[in-house]
């Protein structure tokens, strides 16, 4: 099977094997007790924490079970609220779902929320941002890469935007796609709080982080028994946090050289599926290595999804989150007309694909578009 659906989550580190086996030994201690094999489980945690907030240059983390607890945690809790007055929020509306329908919580609550659309080229201005912050602007949230068409956020642009034009606003980005993969120093830009995943980085499922200046607001979403500092009540997930911390450590070993591969497989897929009929490569130019998405015209994603997994390879055609009930809303905020839209299809890569599976996918690709392109029934 060619799995190309790593944007949706990717295939555990194989070092992940042999660090169960040792947490199964040894390192399985509750790292709140007092005692010798549970205070070294809790430093095991903290030099996990270490390594994962020096990747980035990030001042403060926290675990969380996800991603989504993550942008929960921000959208909801990472503000000043000022009395019980309803405030302005600005957000762009290719956001994940996780951020997406936090804002429009906040909405129902009565709160003011702005949603940017992207630019022609894909991507949110700190222009457009920057525009529409006022007085009482609590926070802005704009991710760092989009999940489905890999568009790379200016993030340290628009933050500076931001924050020339109200300096006690907030920024968050929703870092779950960009982590590891798009430079980023938390510390020299002014992003208040950005979030990450183990499960899109050859971690496992169940484990996040939430990056955080200090100072910046942050208010427990899970109360309990006062775990990471008082803000993530929760018996920490220990080895999910071990194996988020191996999975980067793997993954950060020649860093250039793996982006560069997946540059490479994206840029030949992209060239070769160009010369389909109606091909459009709705990724912009710079966008994220290890994500193309491509729409042809006549051809529902759907249809060419089912008929890849067929020849045995993986794709998507949006976030697998959304894909049961597929919506436009990320194609629509980028221009895509809703019949390109239903026409999109997502390849996402890791460094362990081959230029073989991606020679064999687009061979593949071309001749499921040639036998069944046109053939719509509405
Ligand atoms: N944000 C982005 C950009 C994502 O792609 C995803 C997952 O697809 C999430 C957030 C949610 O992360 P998790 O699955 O860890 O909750």
């Amino acid at each position: 099977m060619i799995y190309l659906d790593n944007a949706a989550t990717t295939k555990p580190a194989a070092a992940l094997q042999a660090l169960f086996c040792q947490y199964a030994e040894q390192d399985w201690h509750n790292p709140s007790a007092m005692y010798l094999p549970a205070v070294q489980s809790e430093q095991k945690v903290n030099a996990a924490r270490k390594l994962l907030k020096d990747a980035i240059h990030a001042p403060e983390a926290i675990f969380t079970s996800c991603g989504t607890e993550g942008s929960n945690t921000v959208i909801f809790n990472g503000w000043s609220k000022k009395g019980g007055a309803k405030q302005h929020f600005i957000t762009s509306a290719y956001e994940h779902p996780c951020v997406y329908e936090c804002f429009r919580q906040l909405e129902q609550q009565g709160h003011r929320v702005d949603y940017v659309s992207a630019g022609k080229a894909g991507v949110i201005t700190p222009e457009a941002v920057a525009s529409l912050v006022c007085e009482d602007t609590a926070l802005v949230a704009v991710m760092h890469v989009n999940n489905e068409t890999g568009a790379v956020n200016d993030i340290c642009a628009i933050a500076d935007a931001v924050k020339a034009k109200n300096p006690e606003t907030l920024v968050y980005a929703d870092g779950v796609q960009a982590y590891l993969r798009i430079p980023f120093d938390m510390a020299g830009s002014k992003v208040d709080y950005y979030t990450a995943s183990a499960h899109k980085v050859h971690g496992l499922k169940g484990t996040g982080i939430l990056f955080y200046k200090k100072g910046s607001p942050l208010k427990a979403y899970l109360v309990g028994g006062g775990q990471e500092g008082t803000l993530r009540s929760g018996t920490e997930n220990t080895f999910g946090i071990l194996a988020f911390a191996e999975a980067a450590k793997m993954l950060l070993q020649n860093n250039t050289q793996k982006t560069a591969h997946m540059q490479m497989l994206k840029d030949t897929l992209c060239t070769a599926l160009m010369q389909a009929k109606g091909a459009v490569c709705i990724s912009p130019a710079n966008s994220a290595p290890h994500i193309l998405n491509m729409a042809f015209s006549g051809m529902r994603g759907e249809v060419l999804l089912h008929l890849l997994e067929k020849d045995g390879v993986c794709i998507a055609t949006g976030s697998a989150c959304s894909s049961k009930k597929r919506s436009f809303r990320v194609h629509e905020s980028v221009g895509l007309p809703p019949a390109l839209a239903e026409c999109a299809v997502r390849f996402s890569f890791c460094p362990d694909n081959t230029l073989e599976e991606i020679q064999y996918t687009a061979e593949k690709t071309l001749a499921a578009l040639k036998k069944f392109q046109g053939f719509i029934r509405r």
